[in-house]
């Protein structure tokens, strides 16, 4: 059971950096985990910039190994060893990663602090993490890579009137969600006592880099949030589907044909500073109302 899904974009440009935007890294903070998808360069002082604490770091899953992906992986551990880190640090990826991530990590003189799982995921492999799951989508960019798509395990909904019909607190839900049951008076209450129904788990999509995805749209269904590439506007979208990019017209297409309740755009090239960014919303905008261009700090909280 989560309580908590905060979406905190660190870095939203795409192949080099821009005084406006870092390098692609999203953070995801949920009660138990807080979980990184990307780690471009300069992800760590983004971080020390956000409410995100660099040390609460438990997972990070990697798209791909283009550098604005990753990049920021070496510094971020050498900073969290220096601050004498113990906890494992988790790192996902797809093919290569092992090599990719053992090759970067060994550059320069440190000695790790913690311990750093590392796993290569198969495509359309999920991940059970008790309370979330996550999924690899093979993206259609010129290197093995990903979408990801984090999702929050369905949980029986709450009855405000069943609580009241037994005069229960919220205090008492929680013992009930934790321990299975609890016992009041004489009388035990479980789940079955105060629940009305299932609630649907949220689900956020990242894309990373990819042209427009047929199979991401059938994964994205009707989902919250869908976090998905905007490299360039539709006068620069073939030679962007060329090297495996999407403009942000095609990006509201997917999120449109997806019915996704909101999408965020990223991956924004450099080419776009302040006040030409805004070709990209209107372009996405007169698809798929509900878009945003996502800055650099921005802060989602996914409701229940
Ligand atoms: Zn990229
Ligand atoms: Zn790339």
């Amino acid at each position: 059971m989560i309580s908590t899904m905060k979406i905190v974009f660190l870095g939203t440009g795409g192949s080099w950096p821009s005084p406006e935007r870092g390098l692609p890294s999203i953070a995801v903070q949920l009660d138990r985990d807080c979980i990184l998808f990307d780690v471009g360069e300069g992800t760590q002082r983004q971080l020390m910039m956000s409410s995100i604490s660099f040390m609460k770091i438990t997972k990070i899953f990697i798209t791909h190994f283009h550098g604005d992906h990753f990049l920021g992986l070496a510094g971020l551990v050498q900073t969290m060893t220096l601050n004498d880190r113990k906890e494992k640090l988790e790192i996902y990826g797809p093919q290569d990663t092992v090599i990719q991530v053992t090759n970067f990590l060994n550059l320069g003189y440190y000695s790790l602090s913690f311990p750093i799982y590392v796993r290569e995921m198969e495509d359309s492999e999920v991940i059970d993490f008790g309370d979330y799951t996550v999924k690899s989508i093979r993206a259609r960019h010129p290197v093995h890579s990903f979408s990801y798509i984090l999702t929050e395990k369905d949980r029986r909904r709450i009855s405000k009137e069943l609580m009241d019909k037994y005069s229960l607190t919220s205090h008492e839900v929680d013992v009930i969600m934790k321990k299975g049951s609890i016992n009041k008076d004489g009388n035990v209450y479980t789940i079955d006592d105060i629940s009305d129904g299932i609630r649907k788990g949220r689900s956020v999509v990242y894309s990373g880099d990819t042209a427009p995805n047929d199979i991401l749209v059938e994964e994205s269904k009707n989902m919250k949030i869908m976090i998905h590439e905007a490299t360039v506007d539709s006068s620069l979208e073939e030679k962007a589907n060329e090297y495996g990019h999407s403009s942000a017209r095609q990006a509201a297409e997917i999120a449109s044909r997806a019915k996704v309740e909101n999408l965020y755009l990223t991956h924004i090239s450099p080419r776009y500073r302040a006040d030409k960014v805004r070709i990209l919303e209107s372009e996405a905008r007169s698809i798929f109302k509900n878009t945003i261009i996502a800055r650099d700090f921005m802060e989602i909280m996914v409701q229940v």
